[in-house]
C-alpha cells in the first residue's frame, strides 16, 4: 500500500492540498471505504491518467497494479475506455460532480453493477487537474431491486390484464387502485374511483353482506365470496361474483383486494339456454316443454277456470307434400305469426311440433273460449302466400276446460286432443269443446289398428255411395264410393279416422284393393240390372297411387268383372300429383286404359293451376270448404266461379262437393257448375238404397 500512498501524496502535494485534509482523505480512502476509488490526472486530449487506485479499485475491477501511470486509453479496452471517458469529459464540461450507473461484465459471465460519482479537483487557477472517481458496487442491491421490479411487473400484468375487476381498497373501503376490467365494469375511470368508497358502487341490498364480508376478511379469513349486484355508472345493475382477499404486508393486513367476476354474460347465456329449452326453434313460439311447465304451475297455483286449445292445421300434410318441407316450414312460420299475435299475459301460444299448436287462455270460461276460437278462425281467413302462390289453410280446434275436463296437465291435454280428434273426424275446419262422453268413445289407436287388420276378412267393410247430380238434367249417373267400416267393438268408424291410420300402417294397400274390387263388382251388378251408363268414383290415397300394382289391380278387376273402363273413375288428391315424374306416366297409362280421373278436394292443396294443363284430368271436384263459404265470402265465391270456368275451358267436368243448401245450388247453377254432390241431395247411402232412389229414375 505504501507505494500507492507515496505516489498519491506526491501528486496531491503538488496540487497544494492542505496536509490536514490529506490525512482525513487517506484515512477515509484506505481504512473505511469499501468503494473503489480512482484518482485520475487530467491531461490534454483530454485523457485521464491513473495516479491512484485503492485496493478495492484494483481487485473488484480486476485491474493490475501496473495500471498506475497509464492513461485510461492505454489501460482499458477501447470501447469501455471511450464510454468511461465520456462521463469524465462531462465533469470537465460541467465543472461539476457527475454521477452515473454502469455495468461491468466479466469474462466469467459475472456482472457487476456500479454506481459512480466523479468529483472534479480544481487548482488555484480554478482549472480541473484531477478527477476522483468513487464507484460503489451495487450488484447485490440492484439484483434485489430488479427482483422487486419483476415481481411488481408480474403483479401489474396479472392485475391489469385480468378479466375480473380488481379493486384494492383500504380497510375502511376506500378504493386505492382499480384495474382496467374494473373501469370497464363500472363505467368510471380509475381516477374517478380512487379515494371513493367502494360501498358507493354496490347495490343497497347487498351492502350489509358486503360489510360483514369485509370485516371477516380483515380479521384474517383468506377468501370470502358471494354474488352481489354492482351499479354501473349509467345505472345498470350488474350481477357479479365478488371475492375478497386480504392484502398482508409484513404480517399485517393493510387492505383488501376485491375481485369481481361479471356474471352478466353468464346470465345472458343462461337465459339463451333457457330460451332455447322453452321455445320452438322454427317459429320462436313456446314449445311443448313450456306448455307442460306452465300448465302444472297454473294448476298448482291458480284456482280460476282456464281453457286449453289444441289446434291442428287441416290437410297440412298436402302442403308439405306439394311444396316440400322448406316451403311447409315457411308457411308454419306464417301461421305461428298469426297465432303469436294473441300472446299476452292471459294468453300463451305454443307449438307442439309439426302443424300442431296449443293455446292456454287464462281466466276464461267456455263462452270466452268460444269467442276466442272465433277470433282464431278469422285469423285464418286471409290466405297464406309462399313463392307468390296462394294457399288457404284452416285450423281444427279442440278445447278442454280446467278444472271441468281435467285436474292435471295430462288429462287436459288428452281431452283437448280428444275433442280435436272429433273435429277432424267430422270434417275439419271447426272447433269443439271436450265432452265427458268422449272418453267412453275414445278410440284406442293401437286397438283400432289390430281390428283394422282383420276388417277385410271379417267382412266389416262396406261401400256407401253418394250420388253426383247433374244440374242440367237433375239426374245422377255417377256416384262416389265411400268406405264404411262397421266394427262390432267400435261401431261405425269414419274413413277420415281410419284411412290415415291405414296409410300409416300400409293397410291402405289391401284395403284399397278391396275397395277397387268391390266397386267393380258393384258396377257389374248394376250393369247386369241393365244400368250400363253408370260411373263409380273410387278414392285413391296418395300412398296407394304410388304403388306399382295399382294399374295392374285395376286392369285385373276390369277384366274379372267384365266392365267398361269408362264406368270406373279414380279420385286422387292434389297431393298425389306432386311427384310429376312418376305421376304423368301413371296418369297417361290410366287414361289409355280408359279410366276417368278426377282431382278430389280441389283447391286445398296444390294451388298452382298449371298442372291442370299438364295432366290428363277429366274431372275437378271443388272442395267442400269452398262451397261452405261460397255465400258468405265474396273472395271464395270468386275463386269458385273461376275454378268452374277454368275447368270448363280445359274441357273438364266440374263437381261441387259438400252442397248442403238450395242457395248453394242456386249459386252453382248460375256459375254453370256441371254436377253437385252433397247432403242437400243425399248423404252417402248403401247400394240397395241407391238402387231404389236413383237408378230407378235413370
Ligand atoms: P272425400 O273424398 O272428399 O269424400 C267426401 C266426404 O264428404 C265424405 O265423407 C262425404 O260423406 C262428405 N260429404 C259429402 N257431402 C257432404 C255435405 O254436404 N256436407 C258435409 N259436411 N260432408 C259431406 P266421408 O265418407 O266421411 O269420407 C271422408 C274422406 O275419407 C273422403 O273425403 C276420402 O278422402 C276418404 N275416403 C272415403 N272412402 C275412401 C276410400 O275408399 N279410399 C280412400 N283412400 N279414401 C277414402
Ligand atoms: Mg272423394
Ligand atoms: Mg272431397
Amino acid at each position: 500500500m505504501d507505494h500507492l500512498q507515496r505516489a498519491l501524496t506526491k501528486d496531491l502535494a503538488s496540487a497544494h492540498v492542505n496536509s490536514k485534509i490529506q490525512k482525513i482523505l487517506f484515512d477515509i480512502i484506505f481504512q473505511h471505504v469499501q468503494d473503489m476509488v480512482y484518482v485520475m490526472k487530467v491531461e490534454n486530449g483530454p485523457d485521464f491518467r491513473y495516479i491512484f487506485v485503492n485496493e478495492s479499485g484494483l481487485n473488484q475491477a480486476n485491474l493490475p497494479i501496473e495500471v498506475i501511470g497509464k492513461t485510461m486509453t492505454e489501460a482499458l479496452p477501447s470501447e469501455f475506455a471511450r464510454d468511461l471517458k465520456k462521463n469524465y469529459e462531462k465533469v470537465l464540461n460541467n465543472r461539476n460532480i457527475v454521477s452515473f450507473d454502469d455495468t461491468f461484465s466479466f469474462d466469467d459471465g459475472r456482472k457487476v453493477y456500479g454506481e459512480t460519482i466523479l468529483t472534479p479537483i480544481f487548482n488555484v487557477k480554478n482549472k480541473i487537474t484531477h478527477v476522483v472517481a468513487v464507484t460503489r458496487d451495487v450488484t447485490a442491491w440492484t439484483i434485489e431491486k430488479n427482483k422487486i421490479i419483476v415481481s411488481e411487473q408480474r403483479y401489474r400484468s396479472i392485475v391489469d390484464n385480468n378479466l375480473d375487476a380488481i379493486f384494492s381498497i383500504s380497510l375502511e373501503g376506500k378504493i386505492l387502485e382499480a384495474n382496467p376490467a374494473a373501469v370497464l365494469m363500472t363505467g368510471y375511470t380509475e381516477k374517478q374511483m380512487i379515494n371513493r368508497s367502494i360501498y358507493n358502487l354496490i347495490n343497497d341490498w347487498d351492502l350489509e353482506r358486503f360489510r360483514e364480508l369485509l370485516e371477516k376478511t380483515c380479521s384474517g379469513y383468506a377468501l370470502e365470496s358471494f354474488d352481489c349486484k354492482f351499479i354501473h355508472r349509467k345505472g345498470k345493475i350488474l350481477l357479479v361474483h365478488l371475492k375478497t382477499v386480504p392484502i398482508v404486508i409484513h404480517g399485517e393486513i393493510s387492505g383488501v383486494y376485491v375481485i369481481c367476476k361479471d356474471l352478466s354474460e353468464q346470465v345472458k347465456s343462461m337465459e339463451t339456454i333457457k330460451y332455447m329449452a322453452f321455445h320452438d326453434q322454427l317459429t320462436g313460439l313456446l314449445n311443448r316443454r313450456a306448455l307442460l311447465e306452465n300448465l302444472s304451475d297454473l294448476i298448482a297455483s291458480n284456482k280460476n277456470e282456464f281453457a286449453l286449445l289444441s289446434i291442428d292445421l287441416d290437410r297440412f300434410k298436402y302442403i308439405n307434400d306439394t311444396i316440400g318441407h322448406i316451403g311447409g316450414d315457411e308457411i308454419l312460420k306464417k301461421v305461428a305469426d298469426r297465432l303469436g299475435q294473441y300472446q299476452s299475459k292471459l294468453c300463451f301460444v305454443y307449438r307442439q311440433g309439426g302443424d300442431e299448436f296449443n293455446i292456454l287462455l287464462l281466466n276464461s270460461d267456455r263462452k270466452k273460449a268460444a269467442n276466442f276460437v272465433q277470433q282464431i278462425f278469422s285469423a285464418f281467413v286471409p290466405s297464406f302466400y309462399y313463392n307468390s302462390q296462394e294457399y288457404f289453410i284452416t285450423p281444427s280446434i279442440g278445447i278442454s276446460m280446467f278444472p271441468n275436463d281435467g285436474m292435471d296437465s295430462e288429462m287436459l291435454i288428452k281431452n283437448a286432443d280428444e275433442a280435436l280428434f272429433r273435429v277432424k273426424e267430422k270434417g275439419k275446419a271447426h272447433s269443439q269443446f271436450y265432452r265427458t262422453e268422449m272418453n267412453s268413445e275414445t278410440t284406442n289407436i293401437v286397438m283400432l289398428e289390430t281390428h283394422l287388420r282383420k276388417a277385410i276378412e271379417k267382412n266389416e267393410l262396406t261401400l256407401f255411395f253418394q250420388p253426383q247430380i247433374d244440374l242440367q238434367t237433375g239426374k245422377a249417373k255417377s256416384f262416389e264410393a265411400l268406405l264404411r267400416w262397421n266394427n262390432p267393438v267400435f261401431g261405425l268408424i269414419s274413413p277420415a279416422l281410419f284411412i290415415p291410420l291405414a296409410e300409416d300402417t300400409g293397410l291402405i294397400i289391401p284395403i284399397g284393393h278391396w275397395v277397387i274390387e268391390s266397386a267393380c263388382k258393384q258396377i257389374r251388378e248394376w250393369n247386369k240390372m241393365g244400368y250400363h251408363d253408370v260411373r263409380v268414383a273410387v278414392n285413391i290415397s296418395p300412398k296407394q297411387f304410388q304403388q306399382h300394382q295399382l294399374i295392374e289391380t285395376i286392369c285385373f278387376m276390369l277384366q274379372k268383372y267384365e266392365i267398361q273402363a269408362s264406368s270406373l273413375e279414380i279420385e286422387i288428391t292434389e297431393g298425389s300429383l306432386n311427384n310429376t315424374k312418376e305421376t304423368i306416366p301413371i296418369l297417361k297409362r290410366l287414361k289409355e286404359i280408359g279410366i276417368k280421373i278426377s282431382v278430389d278436394d280441389f283447391g286445398t292443396g296444390y294451388s298452382s293451376l298449371n298442372y291442370l294443363r299438364e295432366f290428363p284430368i277429366d274431372i275437378l271436384k271443388i272442395d267442400r270448404s269452398f262451397i261452405k263459404d261460397v255465400l258468405v265470402n265474396e273472395k271464395v265465391a270468386a275463386i269458385t266461379t273461376t275454378i268452374i270456368h277454368l275447368g270448363k275451358s280445359l274441357g273438364m267436368e266440374v263437381i261441387a262437393e259438400g252442397v248442403e243448401s238450395s242457395e248453394q245450388v242456386d249459386f252453382l247453377l248460375k256459375a254453370q257448375c256441371h254436377k253437385i254432390q252433397g247432403f242437400y241431395y243425399s248423404r252417402p247411402i248403401p247400394a240397395k238404397e241407391l238402387e231404389q232412389n236413383y237408378l230407378g229414375n235413370l
